[in-house]
């Protein structure tokens, strides 16, 4: 008897990790499609505002935005890790694009990846749009502003919950709004 109780046992276990993974697999796949329908998804004066695309030329983005911000923004550079103050940026506000003042992330959605990036789980409805890249061997999923096009950084699945997404953007095309009274 005490041998079939084992077995019982191991197999409960072994389904136990199964449904786990299948769990995982559900949470994940169901952040990327997340990423894809979120257009879909937002209230129509968010969706009007999106559309509302702010289009410069090169040249005129040269004169508007610093090196390093034009690099990042237009040229889909990374700037360097630990760089950015805006890392260690704890206080309640709001962390808005830098070329066009569209929000992108509340400090709410902030958390300490200890990648030397700015991260965030999630970002506000319908403020960025996304793209692969194959700029190393391993595809990634780059992002950038909803209004203005530029490139602020890539979203990967390793994030903690409630989204299991990790937003790594650069400090430097990030501009923080500080809550009023709460500074
Ligand atoms: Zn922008």
């Amino acid at each position: 008897m005490a041998a079939a109780f084992e077995f019982v046992v191991e197999t409960i276990t072994v389904d136990a990790e199964k449904i786990m993974d299948r769990r995982t697999f559900v949470k994940r796949s169901a952040g990327a499609v997340g990423i894809l329908l979120m257009p879909r998804a937002v209230p129509a004066a968010l969706a009007a505002e999106r559309r509302d695309k702010l289009v410069r030329s090169n040249a005129e983005w040269k004169k508007l935005l610093t090196a390093e911000q034009y690099d990042v923004l237009r040229e889909e550079g990374t700037e360097r890790p630990f760089s950015s103050p805006l890392d260690h940026e704890t206080r309640a506000g709001l962390f808005v694009c830098v070329a066009c003042d569209l929000p992108l992330f509340p400090s709410t959605f902030k958390f300490d990846s200890g990648t030397g990036w700015p991260s965030f789980y999630d970002v506000l409805p319908g403020a960025v749009e996304t793209k692969t890249d194959f700029k190393l061997i391993a595809p990634r999923t780059e992002y950038h502003c909803a209004r203005c096009g530029g490139h602020h950084g890539h979203v990967f699945n390793d994030g903690p919950a409630p989204t299991g997404l990790r937003y790594c953007n650069n400090g430097v095309v990030l501009r923080f709004v500080p809550d009023r009274g709460r500074t």
